[in-house]
């Protein structure tokens, strides 16, 4: 049999019938280091493909916690430490009420090969609750996130799991967790990143992946002697990642023209009104149809007007297009109207925003795609800077960490476009970024024996 197909049997014994979105990254992954497996035969004969599919720890608790109006909640949390060859677990925490077990070991798959490919020594695991954050009370988030903490510490470590930030879990509940785990271990270690900078978190990391999106997007493009200057961009989302690549592609001269939110979606053919966009978003924390009330430029396009399920900032004609929202919202449809419309770029900020068809697609039609794991490394790159300063207490200004995440992202590229070279993969990069993260983990889990 296929190792593709062995590997994928073996995983479905011991995961769910469910387990959609980690099959989808599995299959992908497999597929694209096959070039790999067949050149180095010793990663077969040391099993590496069956060891690297299984999560080395599952982990799933109970959150109790007191609402407002003092009823009694119940959550489920998990936490996937899915493969620690390279270093110590280290991914986000998501909180979001699509939260399950398929999610989460989806992203922990993902994660590992992300964090080896930014060549720091980094583990792979996620985690999360499925609780919504949405209209709760600043108090009932404190609550929630001390109970989540309670539930969990005893997993957590400086040198055992580091935690971050995802969907629904900012700088404020990043805050109240890591105050728990002071609290509960009387200890201030670096257990979570993306920290606010009165709790020494690092300058730059709220920014750093969406900006390093658009850096990984940049140096692609001046290898093909392109660049950003002056093109019309497509962005999903309107949270962290979207807002500072919104926010970078200005910076370099680039017109982004779209967002979305999970009510529905903005063209403001003019230009995004950054500004206005923050307040709405950031901080008065409204749909994004309040954009379109004070913009005359822009319409708002409701989520259910627009039935084919997919994205509607996808229609607009764009040379580039950055998917920042949330897992498979860029569809077949959509991939096939943005080719029509010759979109040249696509850059992934959100965790496998693309459906694996929607790839092959755009492959087959010579449009250049940058996946996450390579795209939107520039978020845990500058995590792992906070772990260091924390660590050395020596602390760098914003340009600094600016200036370490070009470099990142830029190197990023580079080894990525050498593996595609070395395997002859022209600009397939998903395949040059798994088989770059993929060798990477299989050496360090060789050298450390079985
Ligand atoms: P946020 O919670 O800040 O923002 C998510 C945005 O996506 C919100 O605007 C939300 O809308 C919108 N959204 C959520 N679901 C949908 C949907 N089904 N359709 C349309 N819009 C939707 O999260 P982040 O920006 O931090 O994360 C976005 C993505 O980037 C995720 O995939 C995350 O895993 C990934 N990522 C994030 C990193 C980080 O550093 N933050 C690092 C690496 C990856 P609404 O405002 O209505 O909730």
């Amino acid at each position: 049999m296929d190792y593709i197909e062995n590997a994928l049997n073996l995983a479905k014994q011991s995961s769910c019938a469910g387990d959609y979105n980690f099959f989808q990254a599995l299959r992908e992954v497999l597929t694209s280091i096959r070039p790999a497996i067949e050149r180095h035969p010793h990663y077969t004969e040391n099993r590496i493909v069956e060891r690297i599919i299984y999560p080395n720890r599952e982990i799933h608790f109970t959150i109790e916690w007191l609402n407002d109006r003092n009823e009694i909640e119940i959550n489920n949390g998990y936490r996937i430490q899915f493969n620690n060859a390279l270093g110590p677990y280290k991914g986000g925490v998501r909180f979001h009420p699509t939260v399950n077990p398929d999610i989460l070991k989806f992203l922990a798959f993902e994660q590992i090969f992300k964090n080896a490919i930014t060549g720091l020594h980094i583990g792979g695991a996620k985690g999360g609750a499925d609780f919504n954050p949405k209209g709760r009370s600043d108090q009932e988030i404190m609550k929630f996130c001390q109970a989540f903490m309670t539930a969990f510490y005893n997993s957590v470590g400086a040198d055992i799991d580091i935690l971050g930030g995802d969907i629904g879990v900012g700088e404020r509940e990043v805050g109240y967790l890591f105050g728990q785990y002071k609290t509960l271990t009387n200890t201030y270690n670096s257990i979570i990143t993306s920290k606010p900078l009165s709790l020494g978190g690092s300058e730059g990391r709220n920014s750093a992946t969406g900006y390093g999106l658009v850096y990984f997007t940049q140096t692609l493009l001046e290898d093909m002697e392109e660049s950003l200057k002056g093109k019309i961009c497509t962005i999903s989302g309107a949270g962290n990642v979207a807002i500072h690549a919104i926010e970078k592609l200005y910076a370099l001269g680039a017109i982004p023209v779209t967002c979305s939110d999970s009510t529905g979606a903005i063209h403001d053919p003019n230009g995004i009104d950054l500004a206005l966009l923050k307040e709405i978003k950031l901080v008065k924390r409204l749909s994004l149809s309040a954009y379109a009330e004070s913009r005359k430029s822009a319409s708002y396009i409701r989520k259910e007007a627009y039935p084919e399920g997919s994205n509607y900032v996808w229609q607009i004609p764009c040379f580039a297009a950055f998917p920042c929202a949330t897992q498979n919202e860029l569809d077949i449809h959509a991939a096939q109207r943005l080719v029509s419309n010759g979109v040249h770029v696509v850059a992934e900020g959100a965790n496998m925003p693309t459906t694996l068809e929607a790839v092959d697609y755009f492959k087959q039609n010579g449009v250049v795609f940058a996946p996450a794991k390579a795209a939107n490394a520039g978020g845990v790159a500058v995590s792992v800077l906070e772990m260091s300063q924390n660590h050395t207490h020596n602390y760098l200004c914003a340009e600094e960490v600016d200036a370490k995440l070009r470099k990142i992202m830029a190197d990023i590229y580079t080894h990525i476009k050498r593996t595609c070279d070395e395997y002859e993969l022209d600009m397939d990069l998903v395949s040059g970024a798994n088989i770059l993260g993929f060798k990477r983990v299989a050496d360090a889990m060789l050298a450390q024996g079985v």
